[in-house]
């Protein structure tokens, strides 16, 4: 599985030898999914992903949590996963530091949601008002690292990339649709329909 692992990741890198292609990849995102897939090691079932990013030729590979821990020496997976599972478990637990600066950085939360949650992250009494914020933040991080998001970013992506050849198509919309997915970890059903029409109608693939 190991071999298997280090092949594909090669295939995917600038440098054929695996000690310096190893070295080009960094953490991007983290999801479970409920739907079962194949790590690139060949391992099955995985509900545990990381999104990884090539530094140098901007490709993205996903990879099952403990693969990118065990080989690529990528930890962020770890903290995202240990947080979602005790959070699924009581929603009134906080996650870790590190969990909620990845979120503030990749702009799902608001300078106010940021910034009570850090005050108030050591916190085990709350005013019934305070408990709610808590728990929407929480909520905020389970939907964003659902399956639901990341095939939408997915998409959406799919649709930036085609748009850099094909420069007369108007991103904007696009844009806009992944901010949203950003801050609400999810797209409304008529913003999803829309995004699949504009995959089928200008047969994006
Ligand atoms: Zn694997």
């Amino acid at each position: 599985m190991h071999y298997k692992l280090t092949q594909e990741i090669i295939k995917l890198s600038e440098s054929d030898y695996w000690h310096s292609a190893k070295n080009e990849w960094n953490f991007e995102y983290a999801y479970y999914s409920d739907e079962l897939q194949r790590c690139l090691c060949g391992h099955y079932p995985i509900k545990n992903i990381c999104v990884i990013k090539n530094t140098i030729n901007n490709r993205h590979t996903e990879v099952g949590n403990c693969c990118v821990n065990k080989f690529l020496g990528i930890d962020e997976g770890n903290k995202i996963f240990t947080s979602i599972k005790r959070l699924k478990e009581d929603p009134t637990k906080s996650m870790s530091p590190e969990v909620l600066e990845y979120l503030f950085n990749k702009k799902v939360l608001t300078d106010f949601e940021y910034k009570f949650y850090l005050d108030t992250i050591r916190k085990r009494k709350f005013s019934y008002k305070q408990l709610e914020i808590r728990k929407k933040i929480n909520q905020k991080l389970i939907d964003f690292t659902s399956y639901e998001s990341n095939s939408n970013f997915s998409r959406i992506n799919l649709v930036l990339k085609w748009a850099e050849e094909n420069t007369w198509f108007d991103t904007s919309f696009v844009h806009s649709l992944k901010q949203n997915c950003e801050r609400r970890g999810k797209l409304t059903e008529n913003q999803s329909k829309a995004l699949e029409n504009i995959i089928k109608k200008l047969k994006i693939e």
